[in-house]
């Protein structure tokens, strides 16, 4: 099995980026409960034919597709320590916890929070988000409210994020009980950040309503552009105005690893709260989210709990309080951290970062490619390594663009993903994977203009 892990990820670049799975191995998924034993070649045989050569594809050089990383080797076999020693993270006494302390201490560092700060692995994102919205709700509405619930005061609880925030904030709104109509989207501006004129405006028009704004989420790195906010105005005006920040670096946080980058997300050292990925730029194996809170008291207090079963003791295998379940929703955990861990210390944090930069240097490449074509228009700035472009035509052109993407996926020799921008549908690549080389990009270009000239001719691709 090791073996051919091995030779998968070596030869990532040969095969296809995708292809679909025939439907007769999808019906082989229909069988039912095997209730006699079968040996474990055979297995893994079935395995080898029927699901490895039928994944995402996001390790693969041309996968341009939403925001995917890579994955790494390291992160592959630091899995497999950690499945092999089946850790419980949920808390207790033992090293695995105190390895998990130690990257949230490595994120305190890199991202200049105190030494107080606390911080926890989760699945991704959307869960960091969301732990935030609770800490800063139970920050807005007192202690009482985890007993109480939200209703009353909740019902006037605001919060507010830029028209290019993550689907999952409103849904973590909505999982918060504050509802998702609760977060206002502002405007943004040319570069796509937070317009901070209509922030003012939105603020005063809700206090004048007697709603209570509590929370302010600055995105590093919107999903669909990269945009950055401007994220000291945005500390300075959470200060102002007594709001929790938090910060959605989903991917984007992590370009503080790399110097030429790390100016990008100024202000971000000033957050209440930030919400990030490993397993996007870090390119740890799925999945790898991670939420590192200022105040690790205000933290806990938002999820710690107590039951006779959790007993915490200064001794024995019951000591080392605060436990990780104290600071989310979580009672048992897996290793997550190790593979983050093993790879820090093997890659070295220098090397992430250069990685990072590199995605994005190939990101104003592909964007300067675009911009020399004529045939094709660039839909939004790319300051980092997403570009939204489209294939220039009469007609109707989000129909044909979509059909490029389509077409593109199942050809396997590149994967973009698409979006909307201001209605119009752009094609959008986000290089993500270390992987990724500038021919990789020249292809990708080649083949939108190839698909984009058949197409729009209305001959077959
Ligand atoms: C990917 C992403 C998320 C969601 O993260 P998951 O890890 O998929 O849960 C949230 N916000 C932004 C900006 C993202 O790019």
């Amino acid at each position: 099995m090791l073996d051919d892990m091995l030779d998968h990820v070596q030869g990532l670049g040969d095969g296809p980026v995708w292809r679909p799975a025939p439907p007769a191995i999808r019906k082989g998924f229909s069988a039912p409960l095997p209730r006699a034993p079968q040996p474990l070649e055979e297995a893994h045989d079935e395995f080898r034919r029927t699901v490895l050569p039928y994944g995402v594809g996001n390790g693969h050089p041309r996968f341009f597709g939403w925001v995917h990383g890579g994955g790494n080797v390291v992160g592959m076999l630091a899995e497999m320590l950690a499945a092999g020693l089946n850790a419980n993270l949920g808390g207790r006494d033992h090293m695995p916890v105190e390895l998990e302390r130690q990257v949230t201490r490595w994120m305190a560092e890199l991202f200049a929070f105190p030494a107080s700060a606390s911080g926890l692995f989760v699945t991704g994102a959307s869960t960091a988000n969301l732990i935030a919205v609770l800490i800063a709700r139970r920050q807005a509405l007192g202690a009482g409210s985890r007993q109480a619930g939200v209703s009353g005061a909740g019902g006037r609880l605001r919060a507010y994020a830029s028209r290019m925030t993550h689907g999952c904030l409103p849904k973590a709104m909505d999982i918060a009980g504050l509802g998702a109509d609760a977060l206002r989207l502002i405007a943004v501006d040319d570069q796509g950040r937070m317009d901070l004129d209509a922030l003012a405006a939105a603020l005063a028009e809700d206090r004048a309503a007697g709603l209570q704004p509590f929370l302010l989420v600055g995105t590093a790195g919107a999903v669909d552009t990269g945009a950055i906010d401007d994220l000291q105005s945005l500390a300075r005006i959470a200060k102002a105005e007594a709001l929790w920040l938090h910060v959605d670096g989903a991917f984007g946080a992590l370009a503080r690893l790399s110097p030429e980058l790390a100016p990008l997300v100024d202000g971000i050292e000033q957050a209440d709260s930030l919400a990030f990925d490993f397993h996007k730029w870090g390119q740890a194996p799925y999945d790898a989210g991670f939420v590192l809170v200022r105040d690790g008291q205000k933290h806990q207090a938002a999820f710690a709990s107590t039951a006779a079963y959790l007993q915490r003791e200064a001794q024995g295998l019951a000591a080392g309080a605060p436990w990780p379940c104290d600071f989310g929703p979580d009672l048992s955990r897996g290793f997550r951290a190790l593979k983050v861990w093993l790879a820090f210390k093997t890659y070295g944090a220098d090397a992430i970062g250069a990685t990072i930069l590199n995605t994005c240097r190939l990101g104003a490449y592909l964007a300067a490619r675009v911009d020399a074509e004529p045939e094709l228009e660039r839909l939004a700035p790319a300051p980092l390594n997403i570009v939204c472009f489209r294939y220039r035509a009469s007609g109707d052109q989000d129909a044909l663009n979509n059909r490029i993407v389509v077409a593109l996926q199942e050809s396997g020799v590149a994967v973009p993903s698409t979006t909307k921008l201001d209605g119009r549908l752009a094609i959008r690549a986000a290089i993500v994977n270390h992987r990724t080389k500038a021919r990789d990009i020249d292809l990708l270009v080649a083949e939108v203009l190839r698909l984009g000239r058949a197409l729009s001719q209305g001959h077959a691709a």
